[in-house]
């Protein structure tokens, strides 16, 4: 299948160098191999211009290092590559991972490239590196959409709403986006390139433990055992879970005990897998019905992609006066002086030293496994806005422990969903202390599935990180 239009964007006029090595492309936001529009483009301007294809990606550390990111993340990213490289060598591409800034790595690396490939993403810190490229990288660039399964633009030329202004736009032309994609066959093979372009600083990516333990990094927050990264590791994961649970994902995606999550999150913030592969397979699924299939839908592409429309549509999207709705902060603002029958310090919230036993089981499995599901993550974050001084100090705080903690914090679905918690896409509720008419979620919430049952499972869980 051709690659859609709608996910190209050619950002100069630059016609492609001649007597160039190598078509050169930056991978990024799509870390993976298998169903990444922009390395099968880059393989096919390689082909066309018969020349080898390099792939480079630039590894931050130290004072330099990826905002909010630690050693959990770090370790997750690491076994990705590791995957990717062996990938890229089974097909006849060469993979060059430098300690950089990705526009760093890029521009250097694109002196001598017919082309740039880039992939796509959407947060502040990827759009500065693709300003910084746009005006240094003098060859062709071309960047990529492969990471949504609708083109942002697309989608919606507006900041939409709320999902039910957006989920027409999105179903009306999904399907011209659901289509699979082939591996195109390298026919210039890039065998001995690195070593034949004299391209220093390559880090070695095949040992993963062993380059997080050289990294400088925030170590406060660890690996987890739970969930490796990694392509081969997502698809593995997909497959069990079309197998073992997606029958009844429908019924029970709201309870946290029925296991009917995917837990793709990590894998989809990574770039790990292609939310059009996921789709795919679940519209392939032999178990499971039409429920579960249009729920799963709902989640992957109609809540993802209104984050990444959110993202993309608000400057400020991780500061409480632009992210939140004017509507919304009104409302806190007049009850901030509300009395706040309890209070806890970050720390506490952190340790999971609440009253609150549920939310401490719930805070348990963040801070221990890296991962939480999505109904305990709405109650959450409730009681975050309930128990902290002041509606600001509590989206600061939420917004903190949800990217320190989960694997898939950082990302656009971080920052849209927690600023839910405080009332975008969302509409007035009947009002109550603290929260005015910002949507309220109450310990009666924890009656709606089996919390006991839940905690066996977190106890589990956590107990397998210590083993
Ligand atoms: C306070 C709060 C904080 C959150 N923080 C994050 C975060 O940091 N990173 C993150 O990826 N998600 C976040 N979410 C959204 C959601 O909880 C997770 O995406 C989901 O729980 C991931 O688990 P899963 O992959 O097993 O989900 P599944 O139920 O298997 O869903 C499949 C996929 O659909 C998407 N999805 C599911 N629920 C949502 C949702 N509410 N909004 C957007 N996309 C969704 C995800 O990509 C998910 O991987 C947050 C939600 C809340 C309420």
């Amino acid at each position: 299948m051709a690659i859609q239009p709608a996910r190209i964007r050619v950002l100069n006029d630059v016609p492609p160098r001649d007597g160039a090595d190598a078509v050169l492309y930056l991978m990024q936001q799509s870390m993976r191999v298998p169903f990444n529009p922009a390395l099968e483009l880059a393989v096919e301007e390689a082909n066309r211009l018969k020349l080898p294809l390099l792939v480079c990606f630039g590894l931050l550390d130290g004072a330099n290092g990826f905002p909010e990111a630690n050693a959990r993340h770090y370790a997750f990213l690491l076994q990705g590559l590791a995957d990717a490289a062996a990938a890229l060598e089974t097909r006849g591409v060469a993979f060059l991972v430098r300690r950089g800034t990705p526009a760093e790595v890029a521009i250097d690396l694109s002196e001598r490239a017919a082309l740039l490939v880039l992939d796509r993403g959407y947060l502040a810190i990827q759009k500065e590196w693709y300003g910084a490229i746009e005006r240094k990288a003098k060859c062709r660039i071309v960047q990529v959409e492969g990471d949504v399964v609708v083109p942002v633009e697309t989608a919606s030329t507006k900041h939409e709403y709320a999902a039910r202004t957006l989920r027409p736009k999105l179903q009306k032309i999904w399907d011209d986006f659901l289509e699979p994609l082939e591996p195109r066959k390298v026919e210039n093979p890039a065998g001995g390139l690195i070593k034949r372009l004299k391209l220093k600083d390559g880090l070695d990516v095949s040992d993963p433990d062993r380059l997080l333990s050289e990294l400088t990094l925030d170590t406060t927050v660890g690996p987890v055992k739970r969930f490796r990264g990694g392509y081969t590791e997502a698809a593995g994961r997909l497959e069990s879970f079309l197998q073992d649970a997606f029958a009844g994902y429908g019924a029970g995606r709201n309870r946290p005990e029925a296991g009917a999550a995917s837990h793709m999150s990590p894998y989809l913030h990574f770039g790990h897998i292609s939310p059009v592969e996921i789709a795919l397979a679940i519209r392939a699924a032999e178990d499971g019905d039409r429920d579960d299939r249009s729920a799963y839908l709902e989640e992957l592409i109609v809540r993802r992609e209104l984050a990444m429309n959110h993202v993309f549509h608000t400057q400020g999207y991780d500061d409480y006066a632009r992210a939140v709705p004017e509507w919304a902060r009104k409302t806190l603002a007049e009850h901030a002086e509300d009395e706040r029958p309890t209070l806890y310090s970050e720390e506490e919230l952190a340790e999971g030293k609440t009253r609150d036993h549920y939310w401490n089981v719930a805070m348990r499995e963040m801070r221990e496994t890296g991962y939480m599901h999505n109904q305990l993550r709405m109650y959450w974050g409730k009681k975050i806005l309930e128990w902290s001084p002041s509606p600001e100090e509590a989206f600061a705080r939420t917004l903190r422990l949800n990217n320190r903690y989960f694997l898939d914090g950082r990302d656009a679905n971080s920052f849209t969903n927690v600023a839910w918690i405080f009332g975008l896409h969302d509409r007035p509720w009947q009002t109550r202390k603290i929260f005015g008419s910002v949507r309220y979620q109450s310990e009666n919430s924890l009656r709606k599935f089996d919390a006991k049952a839940y905690e066996r499972a977190v106890t589990r869980l956590c107990e397998a990180e210590g083993d």
